[in-house]
C-alpha cells in the first residue's frame, strides 16, 4: 500500500503507470485487480488521445455524417425527404457530450479500482523514482513502472498548425463551423478518415499525398478500392505530390506544391504522421535506451532494458493502434504482477473508418508469399451477397488469404459496409490458428454480412457457392 506524503519521504507504490490513455489506464486497472498498489499519472485528460482527441470524437462525428448520408439516399428506400440541413455546432456538442460521458466512466473505473490518480507531468529522476509536476506535484517511489506516454500529431515548421485555418487532427475536431473546402495533406489513415468524414458532410475535399498511392501501408486491394470509392464520392486525390509549405492568408490557406501550381482552400488538415512522447520524460535518468527513431525497445513481455520498467503503446512499435496499446498494457500489468505472459502480433485487426470502411488482420497475399507460405486468396464481392443487396450496401469485397499446404487462415481483408465489425470474426480465426475448413464448416446465419467470409472460404478452395465456377483448365 502507498504511504508517506513529503518529498523527503516519497509516496511508495508497487507500480507507477505514466499516461492514462488506452494503454495506461487498462494496465493500471489490471495491475490493481492483481493486488498491486498503483499510481496512475496523467498530464491531460484520462482516456488519452483515443478518447479525447482521436478515435472516439472522430467516430462520433462519422456517425453523424452517416446519418446525414442515409437521409440523403433515402429515396433508394422509397422515402422522400426534403430540406435536410446540417447543424454542425450541434453535432460537435453531441460529440463532446459522448467524450465527456466516456471520460467520466474511465474516471469512475480508476477510482473504483483503488488506483491513485495523479494529475500532472511525470519525469523519471531515477529508475525507481518519478517526479510529478502540476496540480498533484509529488515525488513517488515505484518498484515497477509502465510507460504509456503515446504520441501527438507531428509538427512540421513548413506546415504551421494554428488551429484557425491550418489544423492538425486535434484542432480539426474542435472546429465549430463546417468549411466549404478542405485540403488534406497526407493520404494515410488519419487523412483519409477525415477526408471521408468532411466529404460526407458536403465539404469539397482534396487529398495531397507524396507517395504514388494513398494508404500505402495497407494491402494493395484496400488502397485501390478505397481510392476508387473516395474518388467516386467526389474527393479529389492527388498522389506523387509533395507539399512544400502551407500558409494562412487570412481568408484561406495557400498550399505550395513542389513543381506544381499552388492550391487554395478554406482550411487545411496536416496529417503527415505522429511523433512519440519520449523526449521529455527523463529516460536517461532511468537508464532507458531508445532506438534511432526514438522508440523504446521492448521484448514480448513488454520489458525495457531496465529491469522493472515496461513500455507499451505508440512509444514501442509501429503498431499505432489503441487496441494494441490496451493489449500490451494488460500483458505488462500481468508481468509486473509476477505473471508470465507474452504479446503476439500475428492477428492484429485494424480498421479505416472511411465510407466505405476497410479492415484487415494478419497477412496480405504478397506478405504471405514473401514469408514463404504457399499462399492463395479468395475474394468475394458484396454485390453477390443477399444481405448487401437487400440493404443497398453492395460496395467492396471480403477476402481471405490461406496457406494452401495446411489450409491455415493467414490473413483477411474487407472493404465495405460495417467492415469494422466483420473483421472481428477473422481476428478470432487467425488468433486461434483456424483452417479454412473451420470457417466453411461453421454455419453462418442467413442473410447476414459474415456470410461473405464463408463465401470467400469456398472461393479460396475454388468451389464457389454464390458465384459462377471458374472455367476448368484443359488437361
Ligand atoms: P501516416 O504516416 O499513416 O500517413 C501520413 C501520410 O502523409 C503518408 O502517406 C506520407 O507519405 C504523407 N506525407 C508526409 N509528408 C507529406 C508531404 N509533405 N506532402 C504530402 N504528403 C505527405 O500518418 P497518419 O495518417 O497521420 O496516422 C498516424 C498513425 O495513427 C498511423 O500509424 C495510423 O495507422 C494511426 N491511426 C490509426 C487509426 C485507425 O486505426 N483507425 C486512426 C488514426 C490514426
Amino acid at each position: 500500500m502507498f504511504s508517506g506524503m513529503t518529498q523527503e519521504n516519497p509516496q511508495t507504490f508497487d507500480l507507477a503507470v505514466i499516461g492514462a490513455g488506452p494503454g495506461g489506464y487498462p494496465a493500471a486497472i489490471k495491475a490493481a485487480q492483481k493486488g498491486l498498489s498503483v499510481a496512475l499519472i496523467e498530464a491531460k485528460e484520462v482516456g488519452g488521445t483515443c478518447l479525447n482527441r482521436g478515435c472516439i470524437p472522430s467516430k462520433a462525428l462519422i456517425a453523424n455524417a452517416e446519418a446525414f448520408q442515409n437521409i440523403q439516399h433515402a429515396e433508394l428506400f422509397g422515402i422522400n425527404v426534403q430540406g435536410v440541413t446540417i447543424d454542425y455546432d450541434k453535432m460537435v456538442q453531441q460529440k463532446d457530450k459522448t467524450v465527456g460521458n466516456l471520460r467520466k466512466g474511465v474516471e469512475t473505473l480508476i477510482s473504483t479500482n483503488g488506483i491513485h490518480l495523479f494529475r500532472g507531468y511525470a519525469r523519471f529522476i531515477s529508475p525507481r523514482e518519478i517526479k510529478i509536476t502540476g496540480p498533484n506535484a509529488a515525488i513517488i517511489h515505484a518498484e515497477k513502472t509502465i510507460i504509456a506516454t503515446g504520441s501527438e500529431p507531428r509538427q512540421i515548421p513548413a506546415f504551421p498548425c494554428d488551429g484557425n485555418r491550418i489544423h492538425d487532427s486535434t484542432t480539426l475536431l474542435e472546429m465549430k463551423k463546417l468549411p466549404k473546402s478542405l485540403i488534406v495533406i497526407g493520404g494515410g489513415v488519419i487523412g483519409c478518415e477525415f477526408a471521408s468524414l468532411y466529404n460526407a458532410l458536403g465539404v469539397q475535399v482534396t487529398i495531397l499525398e507524396m507517395l504514388p498511392k494513398i494508404l500505402s501501408t495497407e494491402c494493395p486491394e484496400i488502397s485501390q478500392t478505397l481510392t476508387q470509392a473516395l474518388t467516386k464520392k467526389g474527393i479529389k486525390i492527388q498522389t506523387g505530390i509533395a507539399v512544400a509549405s502551407v500558409t494562412n492568408t487570412g481568408s484561406s490557406v495557400k498550399v505550395e506544391l513542389q513543381g506544381k501550381e499552388p492550391l487554395e482552400a478554406e482550411i487545411a488538415l496536416v496529417a503527415v504522421g505522429r511523433a512519440i512522447n519520449t523526449s521529455d520524460i527523463g529516460l536517461d535518468k532511468a537508464g532507458l535506451l531508445t532506438n534511432d527513431q526514438g522508440f523504446i525497445p521492448v521484448n514480448d513481455k513488454m520489458e525495457t532494458n531496465v529491469k522493472g520498467i515496461y513500455a507499451i503503446g505508440d512509444i514501442t512499435s509501429r503498431w499505432w493502434l489503441a487496441h494494441v496499446a490496451t493489449h500490451q498494457g494488460i500483458i505488462a500489468a500481468e508481468n509486473a504482477a509476477r505473471g508470465e505472459v507474452r504479446m503476439h502480433y500475428n492477428a492484429i485487426p485494424s480498421v479505416i473508418f472511411t465510407q466505405p470502411e476497410a479492415a484487415s488482420v494478419g497477412l496480405c497475399l504478397d506478405k504471405a508469399l514473401e514469408k514463404g507460405y504457399q499462399a492463395v486468396v479468395g475474394a468475394f464481392p458484396f454485390q453477390a451477397l443477399g444481405k448487401s443487396q437487400a440493404s443497398q450496401h453492395t460496395e467492396g469485397f471480403a477476402q481471405i488469404v490461406i496457406d494452401k499446404r495446411t489450409g491455415q487462415i493467414l490473413g483477411a481483408q474487407v472493404v465495405g459496409y460495417d467492415a469494422a465489425t466483420l473483421i472481428a470474426q477473422m481476428a478470432t480465426a487467425i488468433t486461434n490458428e483456424l483452417t479454412i475448413e473451420c470457417l466453411t464448416e461453421t454455419i453462418h446465419a442467413h442473410p447476414t454480412l459474415p456470410e461473405a467470409w464463408m463465401e470467400a472460404g469456398f472461393l479460396v478452395n475454388n468451389s464457389p457457392l454464390h458465384l459462377p465456377p471458374r472455367p476448368k483448365r484443359k488437361s
